[in-house]
């Protein structure tokens, strides 16, 4: 824990950790001493992480990196973080994130983005750690602790690991509890691990899910050992190679990242299966106007009364003005664009042609996942993103669709409710880390971990 605080004060130029607290750190470092010595130490104990700014931490201040939630300091831990703490793991502080959980780059962030430790080659570009979940990718990159939380409403959690050489996993939806984790789209988002390895996840994972009643979507089944499950052996294991995520343009590196480890399942004596998901091509719209949707009904509480900021009224201010100045301030401008569409495709007149085909098309997505698991497929490997990490304000000026496009290969899982997760596989011609997806069966995490362990 002190060697990771030392790192921590180190390294803020990487602006990976936006709030530190190093006395509750060391008070719990203290505490899992003592549980050590006494001979009583759970899966985590002593083990130092960060928490995503997205998970409420009492007493400590959780904004979800957003101006709304400025002061905003919860007086109740999210179910996740508790369980962690339960389970003897230090918190060194809160982690980097775009605000409430909406992008690709960690730009969005009122704290300023969270910088990649990676470099081009000698070309001293500072690049994406990726997003939402970039200061947690960061910190673990740059081993500023041993793990981190994240969560994944369509790829933030995959993508920044993708981007930083980490490792990832979003559960089926419903392993981990949502309670008192900031809402952003509250039928995709889930919580999970991000670690150096396959092995750590497996650790965290089972330290940070199982049922919660006091979430009502977390399911009540038992938590399997993941650590034990990591035998290595994939024999008689069928992977899909879905041919629609072969996309138009795709860099060469990438196929061939692809096609090298699809070699070396059928190395480890996996069966080896082209198969088609052909909803794929509607992912992305069905994610752009389901997430915000949600996201616009799940914001509407950030009214200026309940948490956080409130703007500053001048004489003759209504209530109207407070709620309309205190969001103009809070809200950065992708927050606001989801707002705006998410209660655009929610209005009466447009509620059909836009939210109710949504929702149409993903059980379609999901469909074409049941089909190919009915068929005898164990998990499917894609590529985890499109490209390797790309240059801090590259995206700037660009039309916010291809911020987009980053999460081309990630939101059919989060669509369909599936377990995924990123590995780093290979590097880029400029010694970027570049990352493998393997997409699983509902509740088959352990499965699911056991193959990705071989592509490392
Ligand atoms: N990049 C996606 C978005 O902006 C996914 C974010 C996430 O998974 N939280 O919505």
């Amino acid at each position: 824990t002190e060697a990771c605080l030392k790192a921590i004060d180190a390294a803020d130029a990487l602006n990976a950790f936006v709030h530190k607290t190093p006395e509750i750190a060391l008070e719990r470092a203290k505490a899992a001493d003592a549980r050590l010595a006494k001979g009583d130490a759970p899966a985590m104990c002593g083990i130092p992480v960060g928490i995503k700014d997205l998970f409420c931490t009492e007493g400590v201040p959780s904004q979800a990196a957003s101006n709304i939630l400025n002061g905003f300091r919860p007086e109740y831990e999210s179910t996740v973080s508790a369980q962690l703490r339960d389970a003897g793991a230090v918190m060194l502080g809160k982690l980097n994130m775009d605000e409430f959980a909406m992008g690709s780059s960690n730009e969005t962030s009122c704290y300023g983005n969270a910088v990649n430790p990676w470099r081009r080659g000698n070309d001293d570009t500072a690049l994406t750690p990726g997003g939402s979940s970039g200061g947690s990718a960061a910190a673990i990159a740059a081993d500023l602790c041993l793990g981190a939380t994240g969560t994944d409403t369509g790829g933030s959690i995959r993508q920044p690991a993708a981007f930083t050489g980490t490792v990832g996993i979003k559960p089926t939806y419903g392993r981990c509890s949502r309670w008192g984790i900031v809402a952003f789209a509250s039928s995709l988002d889930q919580a999970g691990p991000m670690t150096k390895t396959v092995r750590d996840s497996a650790i965290m994972l089972g330290a940070m899910c199982g049922h919660d009643p006091k979430d009502s979507t977390s399911a009540d089944l038992p938590v399997p050992d993941f650590e034990a499950a990591l035998t290595g052996d994939i024999r008689g294991k069928t992977i899909g190679i879905p041919e629609e995520y072969s996309i138009d343009g795709m860099p060469q590196e990438i196929r061939n990242l692809w096609a090298d480890g699809t070699e070396m399942l059928k190395a480890a004596g996996a069966k080896i299966r082209w198969i088609s998901l052909p909803h794929t091509k509607y992912a992305l719209p069905t994610y752009y106007v389901i997430a915000p949707a949600e996201a616009s009904s799940n914001l509407a509480r950030y009214d200026g009364v309940r948490f956080g900021h409130r703007a500053t009224l001048e004489a003759g201010d209504g209530i109207t003005e407070m709620y309309e100045k205190t969001r103009a301030e809070g809200f950065g401008p992708e927050v606001q664009r989801r707002v705006m569409v998410g209660t655009y495709v929610l209005s009466a007149g447009f509620y059909d042609a836009y939210y109710n085909k949504a929702r149409k098309v993903r059980a379609l997505i999901k469909k074409d996942f049941d089909d190919v698991f009915a068929e005898g497929v164990d998990a499917i490997l894609t590529p985890a993103t499109p490209s390797a990490a790309f240059g801090l304000g590259e995206m700037k000026d660009a039309d916010p669709v291809q911020m987009y496009l980053n999460d081309v290969f990630t939101v059919t899982v989060n669509l369909a409710g599936l377990p995924g997760v990123a590995l780093p596989t290979g590097l880029d011609a400029r010694g970027l880390p570049l990352g493998l997806q393997l997409i699983g069966r509902p509740w088959g995490e352990a499965d699911l971990l056991n193959t990705a362990q071989v592509l490392e």
